[in-house]
């Protein structure tokens, strides 16, 4: 028996002890820091003389680790160890499989405050954003733990039989497959998209983002003290372009499962869909994808609520989640008194490398986002929208940008639509809770939404029409927590597979009847 799932506490910061632990382990950290890092293929180091180079976004000069890079070859090398292995690994049993979950999340939990300086370092997190990043990591292993044990002991899988002839019905794994992940969440998306294929029995290639391979790593290393075999996760960080697009056409890849950007993406889900020679099945593609996500504020909302809301949805790791709030709707008898909230909340934001201090916003990832994310900025001035604040950004020694607040934006404009993934949200009034729902709706994507009201029948109109795949009522639209918010989204956010939701592991499963006559 294990016991139930509950949700993995955060630390609270505000306690000196905790502060002191925390900032012990960075320090513990940086004597770690600069290493050498292998492959892991077929339970075997391989180091490169290419590497990938992790540096930290706060401190450009910082490296991380440097990190082995694959190539074609060992993409392919990867592809038949995960193949080979799949054939005992799919007959092994499930409370095996959910076994070196538990003891994994065990493991993480007694080093909480030694990864979450790893993440704090290697993605420039905010102690608070690590600390829940790693919280959320430990969720998955535990909560498909679960589910993995669940579904094994077949209850609500009942069919009928008939006197003389057993039915039966379960689910077995696909294959071997593929796992890309993105570096905003480097170790709770990229360990629960990298567990649940594996806990269903199916063997993984995993092939993290270049920005983070070192806390990949990091994993590999928990689950092989955990006890998992060599061969059935490989880890193979290189670049997305070649190597990732040589693991989604391969024909023995038997599923990928993707998190990322809407245009890497649809590039997978299309490469995946064209049958290669050889191939003997139809490859399964999970793909969770970008957001543009809308807070609604309502004419008789609580104001301080929604003000709250919206800057620690839009702030909150610089603006780089994919639930990250970047559009307000707000009514027009509400919108300056929310508008000049925001402002002066935003102001009390701090800036800087949080591997020195506890600051509220780090760095964005790197020179690239910061580029981009400036570029909106001026985007956003050429449509004829306010800047009441920020829009300036300092990439001395790393990639800051200041919390930027855009008023009077034209909901049709490139800024209200396109995903920034930075710290930039942009407001714009309507008449009434039609209008409000027009615009909210009025993107290609639907990730998260949340509406600040008292009005119940607004609510409703909301449930109903709001069309995102997690909506959140009288809250922020971040921070969706395993097992209480499955995640996942509508329309060009994605496949809306819902991680952390009750049926997530099904995507990497298929149903067997098996029907015996007498
Ligand atoms: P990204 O640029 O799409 O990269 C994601 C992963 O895809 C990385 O591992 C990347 O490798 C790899 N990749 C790049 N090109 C590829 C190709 N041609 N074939 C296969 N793989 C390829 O996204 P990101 O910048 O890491 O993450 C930010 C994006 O993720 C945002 O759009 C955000 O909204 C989205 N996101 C969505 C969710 C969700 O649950 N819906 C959650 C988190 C993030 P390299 O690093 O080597 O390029």
């Amino acid at each position: 028996m294990v016991v139930p799932f509950r949700h993995e506490p955060f630390t609270d910061f505000s306690l000196e002890e905790n502060k002191k632990a925390q900032k012990e382990a960075l320090h513990q950290v940086e004597q770690m820091l600069g290493k050498e890092y292998p492959l892991l293929i077929d339970g075997e180091e391989i180091y490169t003389d290419d590497k990938i180079v992790s540096t930290n976004p706060g401190n450009k000069e910082e490296v991380i680790g440097k990190v082995s890079k694959a190539n074609k070859e060992l993409a392919e090398k990867a592809i038949q160890s995960a193949n080979e292995h799949f054939e005992w690994w799919r007959k092994s049993t499930a409370e095996m499989r959910a076994d070196i979950l538990f003891r994994t999340a065990a493991i993480v939990r007694r080093r909480r405050f030694e990864f979450n300086a790893w993440i704090i370092k290697e993605a420039g997190k905010p102690w608070k954003e690590a600390d829940a990043d790693i919280a959320e990591g430990i969720d998955f292993l535990e909560y498909y733990g679960r589910q993995m044990l669940e579904i094994d002991s077949g209850k609500g899988l009942d069919i009928v039989s008939r006197p003389i002839e057993n039915n039966r019905f379960s689910y077995i794994p696909l294959g071997a497959g593929v796992v890309i992940s993105p570096w905003n969440f480097l170790f709770a998306i990229m360990a629960g998209t990298a567990v649940s294929p594996m806990v269903t029995g199916n063997t993984v290639i995993l092939k993290p983002a270049s920005n983070t391979p070192v806390i990949a790593y990091k994993l590999m290393e928990t689950l092989k003290e955990a006890g998992l075999p060599g061969g059935i996760i490989n880890y193979l960080p290189g670049p997305g372009g070649e190597v990732g697009d040589y693991l989604v056409e391969h024909p023995k890849t038997r599923f990928v499962s993707f998190t990322g950007s809407r245009e890497v993406g649809t590039r997978i889900f299309e490469r995946a869909a064209v049958v290669q020679e050889g191939q003997e099945w139809l490859k399964r593609v999970v793909a969770e994808m970008g957001g543009k996500d809308t807070i609604i504020v309502d004419d008789n909302a609580d104001l301080e609520l929604a003000a709250e809301s919206i800057v620690n949805s839009a702030f909150g790791f610089s603006g780089q989640k994919c639930s990250a709030c970047s559009r307000v709707v707000a009514h027009e008898d509400v919108y300056d008194q929310l508008l000049d909230r925001c402002v002066e909340l935003t102001k009390e934001l701090d800036v800087g490398d949080p591997s020195e201090q506890n600051y509220y916003m780090g760095a964005v990832i790197d020179q690239a986002s910061y580029d981009k994310i400036l570029n909106y900025v001026e985007i956003g001035k050429e449509e004829g929208a306010r800047l009441v604040h920020g829009g300036t950004g300092d990439d001395k020694n790393g990639f800051f940008i200041q919390p930027t607040i855009f008023a009077d934006a034209d909901p049709k404009s490139r800024i209200m639509q396109e995903e920034i993934f930075g710290p930039v949200v942009a407001f714009t009034k309507a008449k009434d809770f039609d209008e409000m729902l027009d615009i909210a709706n009025n993107t290609e994507y639907g990730l998260t939404g949340a509406i600040i009201s008292n009005n119940r029948t607004h609510i409703e109109m909301a449930k109903e029409d709001f069309h995102v795949g997690n909506l959140y009522i009288n809250r922020g639209c971040t921070a969706a927590i395993v097992g209480y918010h499955p995640f996942g989204g509508f329309k060009m956010s994605g496949t809306d597979s819902k991680a952390g939701g009750p049926d997530y592991l099904n995507n990497f499963l298929q149903g067997k009847t098996i029907s015996e006559m007498y």
